[in-house]
């Protein structure tokens, strides 16, 4: 099934210069970029977008990181591409990521992973696509390669 989900390269991400790198390996992997912006998540945005944590002890440690630096914020777009993120991406903990995925190659510390994806529970791509983009800010096109890409 064709899905879009969100993904964010982390501020750490982005100070790390790890933003071709990130969006080479969903390129290659043959997922489609619809939508783009490098920007500054403030305290309200951050405290929505991780509203399901607000209970956590690492809650304020997390929106104050959040919100530290500039995220490049983008939708990617494919077959199944919410859980292919997500695979892509390792564990929550890159200690526990394996070699291969983003987490388990560029990071070593929970609080610092790098990468945000959204996650597989029914209408959380959406939601967060809606939290980042404006409808018109998100392309329909389609890739020169998407008859070789799908059966
Ligand atoms: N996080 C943290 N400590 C924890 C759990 C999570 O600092 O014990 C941070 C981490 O940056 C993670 C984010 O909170 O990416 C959101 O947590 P979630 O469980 O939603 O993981 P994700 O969906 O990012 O893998």
């Amino acid at each position: 099934m064709t899905e879009r989900t969100f993904v964010m390269v982390k501020p750490d991400g982005v100070q790390r210069g790890l933003i071709g790198e990130i969006i080479a390996r969903f390129e290659d992997r043959g997922l489609k970029l619809v939508g783009a912006k490098l920007m500054r998540i403030d305290q309200a945005l951050a405290e929505e977008h991780y509203a399901e944590h607000t209970d956590k002890p690492f809650f304020e440690d997390l929106t104050d990181f959040i919100t530290s630096g500039p995220v490049l914020a983008m939708v990617w777009e494919g077959q199944d591409a919410i859980a292919q993120v997500r695979t892509m991406m390792g564990a929550t903990d890159p200690a526990e990521s394996a070699p291969g995925t983003i987490r388990g190659d560029f990071g070593l510390d929970m609080g610092r992973n790098v990468i945000h994806g959204s996650d597989t529970e029914p209408g959380s791509a959406e939601r967060e696509i809606e939290l980042f983009f404006d409808e018109e800010e998100l392309e329909d096109y389609e890739r020169i390669d998407e008859a070789w890409l799908y059966e």
